[in-house]
């Protein structure tokens, strides 16, 4: 029922394309990260929380059908439903039904819940297109609400040495995560532009966090023991001068890796993800019970192998073309 193209998945009885790179007619979206949603599509369908997210980054004037989880859409008698994926507020994994056979494409997704996003469903289904981008056994992630007790400690801590500290975490998704569980102590809270935009978008859909966006300018006074969350694009930049002195930290699921916090120039790194470690990656195969497991997103082959040689299923290896210019997910 489904293709892989040099557009994105696409499906031809229904004509419409899953989270395709190239502009086309009929997109459904899985989630706000901007190598799922892009630019060009002459409709979005999409989750209800996603959309706010998409007219933020791809404009007002995009047209876009917003639907729940698990309310169908059928187009030319394929079924089509979006369902929790656990990965960012409004992630959904897309299932496809027509005359019998069942597609999942789970987009990006994890299993840990993580107090803003809705957590991931499984579902069952004869074919799983599932992503793979911590594919490998050596991942194996905390829940995030521990991991932030112990980076509100840590900012704590900076707070008594008169240290700013300095968050980076991308925009969409793990800033929600991050000011969700954040205990701040009575410290200011300030946010980076990109961060309060988003912030804003999820507002309309009826979400709410703390924190005010960081004043910037010649006027702004300096602030001393306040926690700052910014997108990593921040690193370096002028707009992080003004923090100083501050201790800064890199909150990504790349941080497990020996070496990364050092090339990356931070002080400390917290292994916080919005994607499945190895566990819930073969959690999320196994619950869907498919015979046909394609890998795409990641570590394709290891993966697929993986699938084939100890699961026996009939696993494919997936590159699309979209993965390599990954934003939301590092
Ligand atoms: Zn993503
Ligand atoms: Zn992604």
């Amino acid at each position: 029922m489904l293709k892989f193209t040099d557009r994105g998945i696409y499906c031809p009885q229904a004509d419409l394309y899953i989270d395709p790179w190239l502009p086309v007619d009929r997109a459904v979206v899985t989630h706000g990260h901007s190598d799922h949603a892009r630019w060009g599509m002459g409709r979005y369908l999409c989750h209800t929380h996603t959309a706010p997210i998409l007219r933020l980054r791809l404009g007002e004037d995009i047209t876009v059908q917003a639907v729940s989880y698990d309310e169908p859409v059928t187009e030319n008698g394929v079924r089509i439903s979006l369902h929790p994926a656990g990965h960012i507020i409004g992630s959904a994994q897309v299932r496809l039904e027509y005359r019998g056979e069942v597609w999942v494409v789970s987009g990006d997704y994890k299993l840990l819940p993580d107090g803003v996003s809705t957590p991931f469903v499984p579902v069952r289904c004869h074919h799983f297109v599932t992503e793979s981008t911590f594919g490998l056994p050596v991942y194996r992630f905390q829940e995030p609400e521990a991991v932030i007790r112990d980076i509100s400690g840590w900012a704590l801590q900076n707070a008594g040495e008169g240290l700013n500290t300095v968050l980076l975490a991308y925009a969409l998704g793990k800033s929600q995560i991050l000011l969700h569980y954040l205990r701040t102590e009575g410290q200011p809270l300030l946010l980076h532009g990109a961060v309060a935009n988003v912030n804003a978008a999820l507002e309309t859909a009826g979400f709410r966090f703390p924190g005010s966006r960081a004043a910037t300018g010649a006027g702004s006074s300096p602030v001393e023991g306040a926690v700052i969350v910014a997108p990593p694009s921040a690193l370096g930049s002028p707009w992080l001068r003004r923090f100083s002195p501050y201790r800064i930290a890199m909150c990504s699921g790349w941080m497990q890796l020996r070496g990364a916090r050092r090339r990356r120039g931070v002080d400390r790194g917290f292994v916080l993800s919005d994607h499945g470690d190895w566990e819930q990656l073969n959690e999320a195969v196994d619950a869907t019970g498919a015979e046909h497991v394609y890998v795409t997103h990641g570590y394709e082959a290891p993966f697929a192998q993986w699938l084939r040689e100890r699961k026996g299923c009939r696993a494919y290896e997936v590159h699309l073309q979209g993965d390599e210019t990954e934003e939301g997910d590092l």
